[in-house]
């Protein structure tokens, strides 16, 4: 699939754009500040409903404005859809084809895009929650329930926060009600957990040989879940998992009316690195973290192809520099000039020969 037709207005500092963009590479040029991430960023909106690199939609729109537009025609193999996207103050509404989306999980999915930026090089060795935003945002677009089960979660979960702080400051005491809470949370957690392994397993057919393509090492990388529920194993289906949980629930209970917040579930759950089975958290050089988060994103698209059937988009925020030709001619083997790519830069010169032969460029300032 390709994005075509691009139209945008009053997303963060950008002019109001009506473009059209080559099906292979685009590359958008320009002095720092002048707002490449930011277009990159409205194209990623346009795709996946979520900023990369914020959850408060509010700053997507521009100081001056009061709400965002984003239109786009998504070319598949068969048909061609229309998307639109508008960010107000109160909240964002879908289209599809020009008809109003009811949930934003039934927006999602009909483009699919793999973003890379400076900021995944801390997806090894920076906080949790940054890989777990990495599956969220990864395994939601390629399945309509993940996004589903982790909005209920979102609620239950805050909802079972609030009760564990009614019972400590004792203004609750009801215990069949929070039993209740948490049989919710574990329901949509089950089947959240249940999806991050079948989808890390998924990952991890292609991560290897991507990682080797790209760093030209033989290391082995491989990515494993740790649950915070301990008992919880690979290869347990959503209904044991579930079962697991609440056993585990049953036993923190004292724990958790202590400190009045919940300690189990797929908000506290972890990934962690392997290169031939030692963990790259605690030992990788910063280029193997570089080239662990790249080849996580090139194993994301092969993983897109494989269950759709259907290329996502590429969008390179920064990237080419810090990649040297060797690393960047691995890249162009991935995209094999079959993947929509997008590309920010400040210069050209950084960026490989063979990646500038035909773009289209846009200057952006
Ligand atoms: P660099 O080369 O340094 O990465 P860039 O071209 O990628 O630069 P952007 O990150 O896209 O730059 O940001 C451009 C500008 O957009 C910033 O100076 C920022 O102040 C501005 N900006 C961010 N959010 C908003 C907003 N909501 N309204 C108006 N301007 C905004
Ligand atoms: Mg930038």
């Amino acid at each position: 699939m390709y994005l075509g037709r691009f139209v945008q207005s009053g997303f963060r500092n950008l002019e109001p754009l009506d473009l059209t963009f080559d099906p292979h590479v685009n590359i958008f040029l320009g002095e720092n500040a002048q707002g490449k991430t930011n277009l990159l960023e409205a194209i990623y909106f346009l795709a996946l409903s979520r900023s990369h690199r914020t959850n408060n939609d509010r700053e997507l729109i521009n100081f001056d404005q009061d709400f965002a537009s984003l239109a786009g025609r998504v070319h598949q193999k068969q048909v061609d859809i229309d998307l639109r996207l508008v960010i107000s103050k109160k909240g964002k509404s879908a289209w599809v084809n020009r008809i109003e989306q009811p949930r934003l999980s039934k927006y999602v999915g009909h483009l699919q895009a793999i973003l890379f930026s400076p900021e995944d090089l801390e997806l090894v060795k920076g906080a949790p929650a940054l890989r777990r935003r990495f599956m969220d945002l990864e395994f939601g677009q390629v399945n309509p329930e993940y996004l589903y089960f982790a909005s209920q979660y979102r609620q239950s979960l805050q909802q079972r926060n609030n009760y564990l702080k009614q019972l400590a400051k004792r203004e609750a005491s009801d215990k069949v009600l929070l039993s209740v809470l948490t049989e919710q949370v574990a329901t949509s957690a089950s089947e959240i957990i249940s999806r991050r392994y079948r989808y890390l397993a998924g990952l991890n057919r292609y991560a290897a040989s991507a990682y080797q393509a790209i760093s030209g090492a033989r290391e082995d990388l491989t990515v494993i879940y740790r649950p915070s529920a301990k008992t919880i194993a690979p290869g347990n289906d959503a209904q044991t998992i579930k079962a697991k949980l609440l056993a585990r629930f049953a036993e923190i209970e004292d724990d958790e009316l202590r400190r009045a917040t919940t300690l189990l579930g797929p908000h506290r759950d972890d990934l962690e690195f392997q290169l031939d089975g030692k963990n790259a958290h605690l030992f990788a050089s910063q280029g193997q973290q570089r080239s662990i988060a790249l080849s996580l994103k090139l194993a994301e698209i092969q993983l897109i192809k494989e269950l759709t059937g259907d290329e996502p988009i590429l969008l390179l925020d920064d990237v080419m520099s810090e990649l040297d030709q060797h690393r960047q001619a691995a890249l162009l083997n991935f995209i094999h000039g079959k993947t929509q790519t997008f590309i920010t830069t400040t210069d050209l010169e950084g960026i490989s020969q063979e990646i500038v032969k035909q773009p289209r460029i846009y200057y952006i300032h």
